[in-house]
């Protein structure tokens, strides 16, 4: 008994020794000395309507605990429920906005009109609808472990990126199995309860999309945001806080809040008005007028980067015109053995331990951002990420978008008969087609009346299509029509094999529009036998409405003209 006491102490003691001595180092209080007039606040919260803990009064509570200023909510939805006016809730300025799902990823939409119907589908055609209806997109958790939550679609033209989330810093240490960082990961849980905001600020590791980040910065406008992605919820099963039964308020808002923040340069200081407010808060997320910091880490943040040549002195997320050598200049209040290093894209241009850096690179174009890294044992992390300042040279003329050849042959589809046309839906919707007259020369168009059954999506279709000759779609490469409908859609267009589709979607407006459709820019509709399309074996061609951007319940009319298979 007495050997069985000494053993558990013995362990007691072990355990206590290493939870001291991996605790993470304590919050720095840094002194303010030349405050840097940036807000702060936090994008990227998720409340009761989706999968967070927490109503918006309390994270709202929990932001002005954390000294924060501004929270964007994003809610998991597809963009049809209409956004929340903004407002003011103890002192916070609360934005609603939300995180869409497709099928390439996760998009956060904000200051964008509400959608006419459900956003999802391929990214890059959520994209192009978010720009469509106004909005502002954000490429949430773009290096997340998890494969469904990783970004895929790099083509697309997304307006911003998170550089980090809190969400995939805490999936990458669990995603690692050494041994070490179990016991890493075991020891941050366990120092959580005595300092959250220290231990969740240990997890953070520099990003894995700065490569891929320099190569779209050189071409175009790209923001970068820190994603907090605070849900106040662990999930027991497998880590999928949506889908848990039992669930901890871990982390709770206050120490997401308290572990990281996003800082917007605004025109001027906030008047209290939330309409006037919002309007200045999102104009800077726009300009990428903002850097993050890990307030886990030191707290609070001051950092000042301004880039000078001939034509002037321009700050974060603003663009100068190449002319001379170029001054870039750090100033911040980062603490004794903190390092500022600068980047023109993915190279390192300058690397400095003082508070105030200047650094001369030569004339040129470049894309410039500063990074101060903590000091030893948190040499990795990312304390301040600062945006862009974009160096170009002034092009000549706007750049043409890419040539589409004219077609040299083509067969149309549709002679003014219904002939060869056909309506098919699943069991529960109804579809048919006729003829009719559209547009001002009352050319003879395909009339499609669909009607979708409602209930829930359980794969609800009605489609359109036409029987194509054989080996037909062997010599085009494209299909071009003219299109319009009732009120604004998004519609699918496919060729099918015997056993396999391949898709491209479309969006529908109330007058019409000419589209043509590239067959390499087809991809599968789900599981497909081979990897590209087999062109010799296409059948059919069709038109799809199905619940990937059509509410079920939705019944509609749709307008097609001259169809035409085109080389
Ligand atoms: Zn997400
Ligand atoms: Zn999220």
């Amino acid at each position: 008994m007495r050997r069985f006491l000494l053993v558990a102490a013995v362990l007691v003691a072990v355990a206590a020794v290493f939870i001291a001595s991996s605790l993470p180092p304590r919050h720095l209080a840094l002194a303010d000395p030349a405050p840097d007039q940036m807000i702060p606040g936090v994008i990227h919260v998720h409340s009761k309507r989706s999968d967070g803990r927490g109503t918006s009064d309390e994270i709202a509570e929990a932001a002005a605990r954390a000294g924060l200023k501004f929270v964007v909510i994003t809610d998991h939805g597809d963009g049809t429920r209409p956004a929340d006016p903004p407002e003011y809730l103890h002192g916070v300025l609360c934005l609603d906005a939300v995180e869409i799902s497709t099928s390439g990823g996760h998009y956060i939409a904000l200051d964008m009109s509400t959608s006419p119907y459900p956003l999802g589908g391929e990214a890059r055609d959520v994209v192009d609808d978010v720009k469509r209806l106004g909005g502002f997109g954000i490429v949430a958790h773009p290096d997340s472990p998890k494969d469904d939550l990783r970004w895929r679609d790099w083509d697309a033209s997304f307006d911003a990126i998170e550089i980090v989330n809190l969400d995939t810093a805490w999936r990458r240490r669990a995603a690692d199995t050494s041994w070490r960082q179990r016991l890493d990961l075991a020891a941050r849980l366990l120092a959580y309860p005595v300092r959250p905001a220290e231990s969740i600020a240990a997890l953070v590791q520099p990003s894995t999309i700065w490569d891929r980040w320099a190569a779209l910065a050189k071409r175009r406008h790209l923001v970068t945001l820190p994603g907090a992605d605070a849900h106040a919820r662990l999930g027991w099963r497998a880590g999928d806080a949506a889908a848990a039964d039992v669930s901890a308020p871990l982390p709770s808002y206050l120490a997401s809040f308290q572990t990281m923040s996003v800082h917007l340069r605004t025109e001027r200081a906030l008047t209290g008005e939330a309409g006037v407010d919002a309007r200045m808060i999102i104009r800077a997320i726009r300009a990428g007028h903002a850097y993050s910091a890990i307030d886990g880490a030191a707290s609070p943040p001051s950092l000042d980067f301004t880039a000078s040549n001939a034509h002037g002195t321009v700050r974060i997320g603003d663009e100068l015109s190449a002319g001379g050598p170029l001054t870039l200049h750090v100033r911040s209040n980062a603490p004794p053995g903190y390092r500022t290093t600068l980047w023109n894209g993915a190279t390192q241009v300058g690397d400095h331990h003082e508070q105030d850096v200047s650094v001369e690179v030569p004339e040129g174009e470049g894309v410039y951002r500063a990074e101060i890294r903590a000091a030893s044992p948190l040499q990795d992390l990312p304390w301040i990420i600062s945006n862009p300042i974009y160096v170009r040279v002034p092009a000549e003329a706007p750049v043409a978008p890419g040539p589409v050849t004219p077609p040299s042959a083509a067969v149309a589809l549709f002679d003014g008969s219904p002939k060869g046309w056909t309506v098919e839906h699943d069991a529960t919707s109804l579809g048919a087609v006729e003829i009719a007259e559209t547009g001002t020369t009352r050319q003879p168009a395909l009339r499609w009346r669909f009607g979708l059954a409602s209930g829930a999506p359980e794969g609800q279709f009605v489609a359109l299509i036409a029987e194509l000759p054989h080996a037909l779609t062997t010599t085009s490469d494209r299909v071009a029509f003219t299109i319009r409908a009732e009120r604004p859609m998004r519609i699918s267009v496919q060729l099918r094999t015997e056993h396999d589709r391949w898709q491209r979607s479309v969006y529908v407006d109330t007058f019409n529009r000419d589209n043509t459709i590239m067959f390499d820019d087809l991809l599968p509709a789900g599981p497909t036998a081979t990897d590209k399309l087999p062109l010799a074996d296409v059948r059919s061609l069709l038109f799809v409405v199905d619940t990937t951007n059509t509410k079920p319940g939705t019944s509609g009319r749709i307008w097609i003209t001259g169809p035409t298979l085109q080389r």
